[in-house]
């Protein structure tokens, strides 16, 4: 039998790039892919208190 968590955590977004701060996936505020670069996104720090670019 195994063993498994009733809550499904999303992985987190990335690091703020200011602080350094680990973005949960529940700040994420837009996703939106650029052509021909990385699928970037805009979620708010929450130290910062701010939207950033997660790393
Ligand atoms: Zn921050």
């Amino acid at each position: 039998m195994r063993e498994r968590n009733t809550k499904t955590v999303d992985p987190p977004l990335g690091k703020c790039p200011a602080c350094d701060a680990t973005i949960p996936a529940a700040n994420l505020v837009v996703a939106y892919e650029a052509a021909g670069d990385w699928p970037r996104m805009l979620a708010e720090c929450p130290t910062c208190d701010e939207p950033v670019t997660p790393v």
